[in-house]
This record gives C-alpha cells, structure tokens and sequence, in this order.
C-alpha cells in the first residue's frame, strides 16, 4: 500500500474558525489528498481520534486547562512534526485575554476558573511543548497551511505518482 502522511488535527480553546477554514479546503483537497493523507485525528470529519505515531499533528487554540496540557503533552510525545496553527496557538491571542485582566476583573472570574477547571493563566502552545512550524493569522494563514502540508508530504516521501 502506498505511504500516506499520518496526520492529526486537535483543537483547543479557541473559536474553532481555522478547522472552518480546513474543512473548506477540503472541498477543493479532498480527492487529492485521501491517497496521500491518513487522517487519523480530526473530529469535524470523523469520530475516531488517534493519538499514535503520528507524522504531523496541528494544534488549533490556546491551553486553559492542566487536562489540555497534558492532552497536548501525550500529542507531541506521539508526533514526529507539532505545528501551531492560528494565532491562539501561535501567540495566545486572542484566546488569552484573560491573562490581561486587572485585578478586579480576576476575582470576577475566579469562580468560574475553579468551577471549570481552568489554569490560573492561558498559555500558548510553544509554552508547553516544542512547536516545528506555525501558521500564523486569525484564522490561519491558507497559502501557509497549505505549503506546509506540501512540505511535510515531500518530507516525510509521501509519493503523488
Ligand atoms: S486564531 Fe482567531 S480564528 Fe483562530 S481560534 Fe483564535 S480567535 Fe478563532
């Protein structure tokens, strides 16, 4: 069987438009990339979620929670390449407002942190763990993604023919 690049896709905390953007890309990539892409994690497309040697996992949204950063750990312990895709991921913004707040403003919220589990502060995704590559913007950056995509299928010999 020939080699297909074995991908992941998790999103975070975030508004979820970069997977809203790969599921349009979709419809234009679809055909050609089901010979060259096993995807085995992505939850708008199919219900299956692997977290196992994994070529190339992209990470959408920012971290709130111990429970995604330990999600975000076993992630990049099973990822040969981690990319942070959109701005959440890339620099936190603007899923970490709350890291802004005053000090009025934190004790407003300090119930709901406790109520929902949430880390006293959103972090970015390289605070975490090592990121290879980023795809940059709100939502991500398409031409970008795309090169990368291109990228890591030529990297990893994954064969169009
Ligand atoms: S980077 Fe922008 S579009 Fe993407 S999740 Fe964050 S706020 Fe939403």
């Amino acid at each position: 069987m020939a080699k297909k690049l074995k991908v992941g896709w998790f999103s975070f905390s975030c508004s979820e438009d970069s997977t809203i953007i790969f599921t349009e890309l979709l419809n234009d990539h679809y055909l050609e990339w089901k010979n060259l892409i096993d995807f085995r994690s992505i939850l708008v497309m199919q219900k299956k979620s692997e977290i196992h040697n994994l070529d190339v996992a992209f990470i959408e949204g920012a971290i709130t929670s111990s429970e995604q950063e330990e999600k975000l750990k076993t992630i990049r312990q099973n990822s040969k390449k981690l990319v942070a895709v959109g701005s959440c991921a890339v620099i936190g913004m603007p899923s970490s407002q709350r890291n802004l707040f005053d000090e009025k403003l934190n004790q407003e919220i300090a119930e709901i942190l406790i109520r929902f589990q949430y880390s006293a502060k959103v972090r970015k995704v390289s605070e975490l763990v090592k990121v290879d590559d980023t795809v940059p913007g709100c939502p991500m950056n398409e031409k970008v993604f795309l090169d990368l995509v291109n990228k890591y299928l030529q990297e990893f010999g994954v064969s169009r023919a």
